[in-house]
C-alpha cells in the first residue's frame, strides 16, 4: 500500500455547515487538486461526493465534479472494520476547466467551496438513511448482519441485504413506521469523535449509535415523511430504498470559514 505523509485537513468532520474555506494547494494533479484542507465530503461510506468549486488567487474559479480520499491507513479500530485513516482528499476537476491548472503552483492559497443544497440533501438523505437501518435493525436483525452495502444520493438512498428471505409488505411498513417516529419525535442528531481516532467517527440519535463518517442534519425533523420500498433483485438479494418528499433543506446554516487558518498556512 503506498503511504503519504501528507494529509487532508477533513474540515466536514468537525463542522457540517462550512461551505467555504482557504486552503493550500498541496499537490496539482492532470486533473485533480489536493489540499491541506477541505470542506468537500469525499464520497464514502455510500455517500455520494460533494461538487464545488476552487478559487484561484487570479479570481478563476474552477469546478470540481467529484471528490476522492486517497492513501489513508489501515487501522485496527475496534467497530471500524474497514477505516482508513489520514490520508488526502483529492478534488477532481471538470474537463472543461483543467486547463487552469496550468496556472495553479504547490503553495498557493486557493479557496475551496461546496454546493451547499446538494450537501444538505445529502446530509438530510444520510440522516434519514440511518433512521431507517435503526427500523431494519428491530424488524430484520438477519438482514442488518448481512448488509452488502448503501447509496446515499441527495434525492434517496437505498440499501442491500445479502438475504434470501424477502422482506414482506408488512415489515417495510413496519420499517417504515418506526424511521417516521423519530421525524416525528423532532429528535437531536449528534456526531462526535472516537476519543483516540480523528477520522473515526459516531452518529447517534436518542440512545442509538452507529459509526459512521458521513455528513448528517443536526435533528430528525427536516427530514418529512420517509418512504420506504422493497425491490426485488432476484433471489438472495433484498433491496430497501427510501425517499423524503416532504424534506425541509437548511442551506440558511451554512457558513463561511474563511479565516479558518489551517496549519501549513500558519506555516507558510
Ligand atoms: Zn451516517
Amino acid at each position: 500500500m503506498i503511504s503519504i505523509a501528507r494529509c487532508t485537513n477533513k474540515l466536514y468532520y468537525s463542522d457540517n455547515s462550512l461551505f467555504r474555506v482557504k486552503a493550500i494547494v498541496s499537490k496539482i494533479g492532470n486533473d485533480y487538486v489536493e489540499l491541506d484542507a477541505t470542506v468537500a465530503y469525499p464520497e464514502g461510506g455510500g455517500q455520494e461526493s460533494d461538487i464545488g468549486t476552487l478559487t484561484l488567487l487570479d479570481g478563476n474559479a474552477i469546478r470540481f465534479i467529484h471528490a476522492r480520499k486517497m492513501y489513508g491507513q489501515r487501522a485496527n479500530i475496534p467497530d471500524f472494520p474497514d477505516i482508513q485513516t489520514g490520508g488526502v482528499v483529492e478534488h477532481v476537476i471538470h474537463a472543461e476547466d483543467v486547463h487552469h491548472l496550468a496556472t495553479l503552483t504547490k503553495g498557493d492559497e486557493i479557496q475551496v467551496s461546496i454546493d451547499t443544497l446538494r450537501r444538505a440533501r445529502l446530509s438530510l438523505s444520510h440522516t434519514a438513511s440511518h433512521l431507517v437501518y435503526l427500523g431494519v435493525g428491530r424488524i430484520r436483525p438477519d438482514a442488518v448482519a448481512w448488509t452488502l452495502g448503501c447509496h446515499i444520493r441527495p434525492d434517496g438512498a437505498r440499501f442491500d441485504f445479502a438475504v434470501n428471505n424477502r422482506f414482506t409488505p408488512e415489515e417495510v411498513l413496519a420499517i417504515e413506521h418506526i424511521a417516521n417516529d423519530f421525524v416525528a419525535r423532532g429528535s437531536a442528531v449528534h456526531t462526535y469523535a472516537h476519543p483516540n481516532h480523528v477520522d473515526a467517527r459516531y452518529w447517534q440519535c436518542e440512545d442509538n449509535v452507529m459509526p459512521c463518517g458521513g455528513t448528517h442534519i443536526g435533528s430528525t425533523a427536516p427530514i418529512g415523511r420517509i418512504r420506504v420500498r422493497r425491490k426485488s433483485m432476484g433471489s438472495g438479494k433484498e433491496r430497501l430504498s427510501c425517499q423524503f418528499d416532504n424534506a425541509r433543506f437548511d442551506t440558511a446554516s451554512f457558513h463561511d470559514g474563511r479565516c479558518h487558518n489551517t496549519l501549513a498556512g500558519i506555516l507558510s
